[in-house]
């Protein structure tokens, strides 16, 4: 755990995002999905462990459809107090507009005895590159993995749904995005999205 990564690629003179430091929830654990509207709009998907939240961006955006496999790049740990940050990041690293697409609690799959016990389970799936977890969130619901490609370089991993009651067979996490979000506004104003940068004023 450590958020040297994190700081090293900031400039905290100049961006809004929280500063490095460690802290967790009092009961259950956290998640966030934020859409993040960089050079590229992609998803990030970050769960609460020892105190940082773990972080995989994921193109795509996460779903609830079992037989999509969304590719997710594990970044730099983040800062714990990011799960409540949306914003505009000004030019530098990650520059953009960052909204929250969804958070909640999560918790392993079977039930554990405590909160700690649950994130010793987790740190080992982590560690095995294959951690299985149960998201309690307004969108996400129900059982997911997250498992680590091998020979595919160090960071690639896979975001699945499980398939159990709240699995869906068509979803597109575009489609749960209300027309009013701050992205999708500033989407509508910019006919070349994929090529301009953010204004310094949403
Ligand atoms: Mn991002």
């Amino acid at each position: 755990m450590s958020l040297s990564k994190y700081t090293e690629k900031r400039n905290f003179d100049k961006t809004p995002e929280p500063g490095a430091k460690v802290d967790k929830s009092k009961g259950q654990l956290s998640f966030v999905v934020q859409r993040h509207k960089a050079s590229h709009l992609h998803y990030d998907f970050r769960l609460e462990m020892e105190g940082v939240l773990k972080s995989w961006a994921v193109p795509k955006g996460p779903s609830l459809n079992p037989k999509d496999k969304r590719l997710a790049m594990m970044v730099e740990d983040h800062p714990y107090a990011y799960k409540d940050f949306k914003g505009i990041i000004p030019e530098g690293y990650g520059a953009g507009i960052v909204e929250i697409w969804d958070k909640g609690t999560y918790s392993t799959i079977e039930k554990a005895p405590s909160s700690a016990a649950a994130e010793i389970k987790l740190l080992a799936g982590l560690a095995a590159g294959n951690l299985k977890f149960t998201l309690h969130g307004k969108k996400l619901k129900g059982e997911f993995a997250l498992v680590k490609l091998k020979g595919r370089g160090e960071n690639q991993w896979l975001l699945i749904k499980h398939n159990d009651e709240f699995a869906i067979e068509e979803y597109d996490s575009e489609k749960e995005t209300l027309a009013t979000s701050p992205i999708n506004k500033w989407l509508a104003e910019n006919k070349e999205p994929q090529k301009k940068i953010l204004p310094n004023k949403p």
